[in-house]
């Protein structure tokens, strides 16, 4: 795939972040030192860089797409009061998967989990209060 300097540019941001960045949180952040930037050339990057593999879309319930650096599979959760997404890599997750995939005897490839809650640093503000 050739590289546009936009698509560096959008590459660039979602390496660079750690939350699991929208579309628009990436326009907004470039858009400033790249004024001819628009959100289309935006959307239709991040669909090509998803499409070739250098990184992920994370669909929410309800709320815009995120976009992920890793590209390994892994879950979400996103969280009722900051809706930061965080990602959750745990081996239950994947004895869930492999238990799943032996139950139902198929052999699953990809999957899109998010749980809704309050992530930790929520939770620890709340007990302050
Ligand atoms: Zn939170
Ligand atoms: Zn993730």
């Amino acid at each position: 795939m050739k590289f546009s300097k936009q698509r560096e540019l959008i590459l660039d941001t979602i390496m660079k972040s750690d939350i699991h960045p929208t579309a628009d949180y990436i326009y907004n952040s470039l858009k400033k030192d790249n004024p001819n930037l628009s959100l289309g050339t935006v959307y239709r990057n991040l669909a090509q860089l998803v499409e070739n593999g250098f990184i992920h879309k994370v669909s929410m319930p309800n709320q815009s797409d995120r976009f992920d650096k890793n590209i390994k599979p892994h879950a979400h959760i996103i969280c009722d009061v900051c809706n930061e997404v965080y990602d959750i890599d745990s081996s239950s997750i994947k004895c869930f998967i492999n238990n799943l995939s032996s139950e139902h005897d198929v052999d699953i490839s990809s999957y899109n989990i998010v749980f809704k809650g309050i992530c930790k640093s929520c939770k620890k503000a709340d007990l302050k209060i």
